[in-house]
């Protein structure tokens, strides 16, 4: 997934500054944007109160759309740096594309998982024969300076290990919970979750205190530490949790997304992140001028342009609207 906007401004977000050190619960509301033409999505992170959970900085919920008869989704090939991707689908298909070479259908509860590192370009697409409905999330986390220069690599991990409890199913994405072990290669201390809930589930989540975490709703109707949360929104939760009440009032899947502090501050514009804008700078002009981002091949469209810089200085932007 792209960051589509044309006008996006260079944000700096990251550092201790943003973290809430103890418990709290922050219902965060979407930003609707358009992917392309005909796909809206729900922007959950960057938000306006908030722009990181951990070393989670993007986080984007799309569908359930019916695609029976469109294309569905349509991103052309498109840069990154500095960050890993996270694909999560819970209907449907996207078929990925990068410049490694890496060409992979992903399918519902399976990890696609892109470390761009210095550099890479990727599409992503319903393939043409598709399944009637499309509903996933993207995520992006921040690699911290020790690695945000490695090697261009993405992973596929269709089996993940599932953690379960009465009326919970827990497919673990990233990181640990309760035991269980992703096998996706992460680079600061996160978790990331995928939570199916039954129908009157009442459970209580092991978490790790020193984690700030968040809840994305997907579908359904959940409590989540008492706060009714619907689809498409964030429950911020904070850090200083060693567990996490969970309760269902129909069957209802939820992401948790939890991780470290993330200390460092960084500058995020469009689809880079860098630590100044003279590195934003220097990788809006090298993708425009076909360097360093590799080349997808078999895509059917052209690559998509780099929206414009602001010439203004960076914004720093706190916490509090
Ligand atoms: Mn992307």
């Amino acid at each position: 997934m792209s960051n589509l906007d044309r006008e996006p401004v260079p944000a700096v977000c990251g550092g201790r500054g943003f973290v809430v050190a103890e418990p709290v619960r922050e219902l965060l509301s979407p930003r609707r944007v358009m992917l392309g033409e005909t796909t809206e999505v729900r922007r959950l992170l960057p938000n306006l109160g908030r722009r990181m959970v951990g070393a989670w900085c993007f986080v984007d919920h799309y569908g359930p759309d019916d695609i029976a008869d469109e294309p569905g989704m349509q991103v052309p090939p498109h840069p990154h740096m500095g960050l890993q991707t996270v694909s999560w689908l819970h209907d449907g298909e996207v078929l990925h594309r990068d410049s490694t070479g890496g060409l992979q259908t992903i399918r519902p509860r399976q990890l696609g998982l892109m470390t761009s590192g210095r550099a890479i370009s990727h599409s992503e697409e319903s393939p043409g024969s598709h399944a009637r409905l499309l509903h996933g999330a993207q995520l992006w986390i921040a690699l911290p300076d020790s690695h945000r220069s490695t090697d261009p690599r993405f992973e596929f991990h269709p089996e993940l290990p599932v953690v379960t409890a009465p009326g919970l199913t827990a497919t673990l994405i990233l990181g640990r919970l309760d035991g269980a072990v992703s096998p996706g290669t992460t680079y600061t201390p996160l978790v990331g979750a995928d939570l199916a809930l039954a129908r009157g589930a009442d459970v209580r989540l092991p978490l790790e205190p020193d984690f700030e975490y968040a809840v994305l709703s997907m579908s359904g109707e959940a409590h989540v530490d008492g706060v009714p949360v619907l689809p498409g929104s964030l429950l911020y939760l904070g850090c200083g949790r060693s567990e996490l009440p969970l309760r269902a009032e129909s069957d209802a899947g939820l992401m948790l997304l939890g991780g470290e502090p993330f200390e460092e501050e960084l500058v995020m514009f469009w689809n880079f992140i860098g630590r100044t804008q003279e590195e934003i700078e220097q990788a809006r002009h090298d993708w425009q001028t076909g360097t360093r981002f590799g080349e997808v091949k078999g895509y059917d469209g052209d690559p998509l342009p780099a929206p414009e810089l602001p010439s203004a200085p960076l914004k720093r932007r706190g916490r509090v609207r």
